[in-house]
């Protein structure tokens, strides 16, 4: 095929690529709150989700995060997108750094106070609720009440929860889910969490 044959072919690919992707953005017209769950084993679902508060952040918009089980208050997403959105670092730990039940179902208590505050207050237009599935998955919190606020929260509302081991009934509630897998990890080499890629 010369040349002049694979431009005019692509070309034409392309014109009927673009007509498909065109039809399908067409027909997505609805605006509204949407429920993401980011989980899995790899890395990427509380930065993903520091992305979307920097976009968000860019649009104006007001943002309320709480950190679950994280007690560190030095990560880099707290010290910049922490002056322009409300962040709550409610953490004590994890439960193997903690070894106190007890303990750890009252901070998960003090924490989804906080979180049920935003979750019924339409001026927040993003809420995080970065590692609310370990809360779950140790029945620290009541499942049931949890998912309820998620569901009866404001209509514009959007909310990013992330953290390994998303139940089936947090999957089905939400709108977007993306598992994302663990094929490699430098900590597994023997690298330690570093500044600007892990915290
Ligand atoms: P990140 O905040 O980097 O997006 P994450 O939210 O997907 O990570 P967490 O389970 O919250 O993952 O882990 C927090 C810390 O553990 C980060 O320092 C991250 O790099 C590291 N980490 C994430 N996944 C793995 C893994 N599969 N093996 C080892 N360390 C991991
Ligand atoms: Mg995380």
């Amino acid at each position: 095929m010369s040349e002049d044959d694979r431009n005019t072919r692509h070309a034409a690919r392309m014109a009927r690529k673009k007509a498909h992707v065109d039809a399908v953005i067409a027909a997505a017209q609805a605006e509204r709150g949407l429920l993401v769950v980011l989980t899995g084993n790899g890395k990427g679902k509380s930065s993903s989700a520091f992305g979307m508060v920097a976009r968000a952040l860019g649009h104006g918009m007001k943002v309320g995060v709480v950190q679950f089980i994280k007690a560190r208050t030095d990560t880099g997403e707290e010290a910049f997108l922490g002056k322009h959105a409300e962040w709550h670092i409610t953490g004590d730990g994890f439960t193997w750094d903690t070894q106190d039940r007890e303990r750890d179902i009252a901070t998960a208590q003090r924490g989804w106070a906080i979180a049920a505050r935003m979750l019924a207050d339409p001026s927040y237009q993003l809420v995080v609720l970065d590692e609310l599935t370990y809360l779950l998955s140790y029945g620290y919190l009541d499942a049931d009440s949890v998912l309820d606020a998620l569901a009866h929260r404001p209509p514009m509302q959007h909310v990013v929860v992330t953290g390994r081991g998303a139940s089936e009934a947090l999957t089905e509630l939400a709108d977007t889910v993306s598992v994302i897998a663990d094929a490699k990890h430098a900590f597994r080499t023997g690298v330690k969490a570093q500044p600007g890629i892990d915290l």
